[in-house]
């Protein structure tokens, strides 16, 4: 029970961290956490709006057209919050073929998109051979596609496969197609917590040491969270600091991290639920909280993109008053959130509707958040 003595400490004290905020100054992991437990979410709302129009001044929201294909449901790393990923020799394991690449590639460019989000899983018997070839195929056969493909995982499984540094496997990726690499398999970034949730993938400190060496390469790159199982509010605050550190030490012109993404942990059947019981402490307003406390300590990182396919309409039309400037894309195709019970769709049209009503002018842009045709809301 606070006393009114702890009440008037705790309100000076927020008023002080909102205006070190407001002017960009860099949060202790103390003062986050101290946001995190005892802020109104109202005035967090409006302290986030405030740094939104600093970074995105106007009032245009972006969103995309892209599909997600699955290169391989075959995965060693087997995490308790993934029902996608199949082991090796299983009935339904697959890789897919060209063919069918060409048969959503086609769907996709039908429907005004050019980029493919290529993720995994981490099939042990694919190499870097493998991916080089692939990417090579793909952008030989459609010139202007764009990859956002892979993730820090990956690049790390395929470093230690073939005996290479991070730097050099991007350096080939690269040069063989790879546009932008996604902020996939961060989940919350301690390692306490992926030793239980993901305990074969890649270290917190060797996921931001990919994006380091990505950085130094000036491959665009996402960052990720994926909350609400077993991590505490200072593991989710201090994930927060650490992209942001990162994103501190990028090279001056370097892409870094264009934007950042939070998701909630999505349970149904996952080895999580039924073997730990760890149901998503999802809710709306917690997921407001979390957009406005991202945009409030990544001072660096411009854009805000809520994940309306997992948190749906009116929580994501909220999030654009939250600190939010993007709400994704419509995804044409999404096997692995919605393997575990994220069921939210939306064609263009909806999308653009959704912005609309939440106030906003939608404006489509590329996986760099470039506007294509900007539209005029600022
Ligand atoms: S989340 Fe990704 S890395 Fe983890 S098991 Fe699923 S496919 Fe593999």
């Amino acid at each position: 029970m606070f006393t009114e003595y702890d009440i008037l400490f705790i309100t000076m004290d927020l008023q002080r961290i909102y205006k070190k905020a407001s002017g960009l100054i860099p949060l202790t992991v103390e003062e986050g956490v101290e946001l995190y437990m005892h802020a109104p979410v109202e005035e967090l709302m409006y302290v986030a709006n405030i740094l939104r129009q600093l970074h995105n001044p106007g009032n245009i929201t972006g969103w995309m057209i892209d599909r997600n294909v699955n290169i391989t449901n075959v995965c060693f790393s087997q995490c308790s919050f993934c029902n996608f990923c199949r082991k090796k020799g299983s009935e339904d394991a697959y890789i897919t073929s060209v063919e069918n690449y060409i048969k959503k590639i086609d769907e996709l460019f039908s429907l005004g998109g050019d980029q493919l989000l290529l993720q995994g899983g981490m099939n042990p018997e694919l190499g870097l051979a493998f991916y080089i070839d692939l990417f090579r195929t793909l952008k030989k056969l459609y010139p202007t596609l764009k990859l956002h493909a892979l993730g820090p995982p990956e690049v790390v499984f395929l470093a230690g496969k073939e005996g290479l540094s991070y730097c050099d496997v991007l350096k080939l990726l690269i040069e063989a197609g790879l546009d932008s690499l996604p902020g996939a398999g961060a989940e919350i970034l301690s390692d306490r917590v992926r030793r239980i949730v993901s305990p074969a993938k890649a270290t917190a400190d060797e996921w931001l040491d990919v994006m380091k060496e990505a950085h130094k390469l000036n491959l665009p790159t996402s960052a990720t969270m994926m909350y609400g199982h077993i991590e505490t509010i200072q593991e989710r605050v201090e994930h927060l600091i650490k992209l942001r550190d990162l994103q501190y030490q990028k090279p001056a012109e370097s892409y870094g991290f264009i934007t950042f993404i939070p998701w909630p942990f999505q349970d149904e059947g996952t080895a999580l639920l039924k073997k730990q019981g760890i149901r998503s402490s999802y809710n709306g307003p917690d997921y407001i909280r979390i957009i406005a406390i991202s945009r409030i300590i990544l001072n660096n990182i411009k854009n805000i993109q809520a994940s309306i396919l997992t948190v749906g309409r009116d929580i994501g039309m909220l999030s654009l008053h939250s600190g939010a400037n993007d709400l994704g894309s419509i995804m044409i195709e999404e096997n692995v959130v919605s393997s575990a019970g994220a069921t939210y769709r939306f064609n263009a049209q909806e999308m653009q509707s959704i912005i609309k009503e939440a106030g906003f002018v939608p404006g489509r842009r590329n996986q760099k958040y470039e506007f294509i045709n900007p539209p005029s809301g600022i």
